[in-house]
């Protein structure tokens, strides 16, 4: 690609001013400003001042689904149409930038993951995405070393499924032997913690599970480490001081140019408060953020934003407030999601429910009622089943136009489950890549329940706008592995989990992109690339709708562009 490199002819050999004679004489080219509910723009720009040109760029839009080229008038979309249509609307000063007949797809929305929180860590922590118990041991180790004795040492991104067995107490006790240890599923509900960390937050081999939490146990009854939930949380509470304004600022930053480096230019951060939302801001402020976030509010912290006037939607295309968020029970990945059957060869268990109905609609009650659209963290059919019935209940008895409420993840669903979703208008929000990154899990939850986990197909075929994430850092924030999981259903070992759900590329893309935008409430702004939307876009190095999906890995972004600016170049 050359910025402002000259014009290259294109359209298969035919002398260009005929193309665009043509092309402008019939059906001619979409503009912002003449076309439909664009109006709003036609104040602002008169004439594009860069031109994209020479690519596959597919729009995502409802009138042309490919076209050559965009003329671009500050961060928006200008106009869409052919090569040659686009350079001749170009005003001689504007930049040109040949796109040397790559694909171009809107940018990736990532529609539940937790970045602040990730790019926090990513600065302060021990980062554990290692296959081997003795590597995790030697750099819980080393960072021990540099820890004073009796400090906490936090590992995250550690992930039980991908060691030959669990971590254990007994291998943070050699580790770590004076320090509290405390190690973070990468799915952020449950942990592993040593001896001193358990002396430390008072539990003894006769304390009981606190409420909606569990201590595991060993063969022989005593505490082996690994612990769920509340019990978890109660230990990180302990170890993990509060990040100050500057590491949000700093962790947010970090985050939105790794995202951008993967050709993800929005996402919806899952579990914010207004700590977060100001590392947003100031990260925004400073000119170093590189994506656009969408922040849930958990529910301890809405009211005082609700008190000063504050619901879902307030802020701008760069930082908006997004929904209350409620927890009903655990995770797919770390086995906790509460279940109707058992897991499979785990006895009689279940999973954890984190609040009981009655706590939900309380909740849910309150944050409806103020005008927030609600986020409610359910994996299990059970859980979804409680919370879609708190939903269903708080429409009948207060209808309200369009709350879109959503169920985050919403991951096992039966037939009758995906109809009262419909009925709702409730917005499903599924792991994206989980059948692939997270395969090994699956025998937990067997054949037969995958056929209704992860249910894209069902979803779309129902005409739900499901909006998938990765949850990072649950999984990785990698639109090219969740397309790879949602088109094949293959994990990374070859095995074949619920085939009758895949979805085919263009279907995945759509759903994170313009999906990802309508759970938003920002379809009117961004997810497509069509005249009057923000320029978010991603030029790949491979094209993605021609290649064998079993492939997809090796695609790179080889530029990001967001609101008309490159944020991202290979
Ligand atoms: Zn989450």
């Amino acid at each position: 690609m050359q910025p402002g490199g000259a014009p290259a002819p294109s359209c298969g050999g035919v002398p260009r001013n005929k193309v665009v004679k043509r092309g402008l004489s019939r059906r001619s080219f979409l503009v912002a400003g003449l076309g439909a509910g664009t109006a709003a723009l036609a104040g602002w720009a008169t004439r594009p001042d860069s031109v994209l040109f020479n690519g596959k760029i597919l729009t995502m839009g409802s009138r042309e689904r490919e076209v050559e080229a965009l003329a671009l008038a500050g961060s928006r979309v200008f106009a869409i149409g052919t090569s040659s249509e686009m350079l001749a609307l170009a005003p001689r000063r504007a930049r040109r930038v040949d796109l040397g007949g790559r694909r171009v797809t809107p940018g990736f929305n990532d529609a539940h993951s937790h970045p602040c929180d990730s790019g926090v860590a990513l600065l302060t922590q021990v980062a554990l995405e290692m296959d081997s118990i003795e590597a995790i041991k030697a750099a819980i180790h080393a960072k021990a070393a540099a820890t004073a004795p009796g400090g906490w040492v936090v590992g995250f991104l550690y992930d039980d499924t991908k060691t030959p067995r669990s971590l254990e107490r007994s291998d943070l006790d050699a580790a770590a032997p004076d320090h509290p240890v405390v190690v973070q599923h990468r799915g952020g509900h449950t942990a592993f913690v040593n001896s001193r960390a358990l002396a430390l937050a008072g539990v003894t081999e006769s304390s009981p599970d606190p409420a909606h939490g569990e201590y595991f146990r060993g063969a022989a009854g005593q505490h082996n480490g690994r612990v769920a939930e509340k019990a978890a949380e109660a230990i990180l509470t302990l170890a993990v001081k509060p990040p100050s304004r500057e590491d949000y600022r700093r962790g947010a930053a970090l985050i939105a140019k790794q995202f951008a480096s993967r050709g993800i230019t929005s996402a919806c951060e899952a579990d914010g408060n207004p700590a977060i939302l100001q590392g947003y801001q100031d990260a925004r402020d400073g000119g170093e953020l590189a994506g656009r976030f969408y922040t849930h509010i958990d529910f301890a912290e809405f009211e005082k934003m609700s008190d000063a006037g504050v619901h879902t939607g307030f802020g701008d295309e760069w930082v908006r407030v997004g929904a209350v968020k409620l927890f009903a029970d655990g995770s797919i990945s770390e086995r906790t999601a509460l279940l109707s059957e058992p897991y499979a060869g785990l006895g009689d268990y279940r999973g954890i429910s984190r609040a009981s109905r009655e706590t939900l609609y309380e909740q849910a009650r309150k944050a409806y009622l103020a005008g927030w659209q609600i986020g409610t963290h359910a994996n299990g059919d059970v859980a979804i089943d409680t919370i879609l019935g708190v939903y269903e209940q708080l429409q009948r008895e207060s209808p309200r136009r369009d709350p879109r409420l959503r169920i985050e993840h919403c991951t096992l669903v039966t037939p009758e489950l995906v109809r009262r979703i419909r009925a709702a208008g409730v917005i499903p929000l599924p792991f994206a890549g989980y059948v692939y990154f997270h395969g090994e899990k699956m025998p937990y939850y067997g054949e037969e329940r995958l056929k209704h986990m992860f249910a894209m197909r069902d979803f779309l075929d129902a005409g739900i706008k499901a909006a998938p994430g990765s949850d990072y850092t649950a999984s990785p924030a990698e639109p090219m592995l969740w397309l790879r999981s949602e088109v094949t259903r293959t994990d990374a070992r070859g095995r074949t989990w619920g085939a009758n759900q895949r979805i085919s590329v263009e279907e995945a893309i759509r759903c994170s992109t313009v999906n990802g935008a309508y759970a938003s409430f920002e379809e009117g702004i961004k997810g497509t690339l069509e005249p009057g939307q923000l320029a978010d876009l991603v030029v790949w190095d491979h094209d993605l709708l021609t290649m064998d999906p079993a492939s997809f890995l090796t695609v790179k972004p080889e530029r990001t562009m967001l609101g008309g600016r490159w944020v991202f170049e290979a």
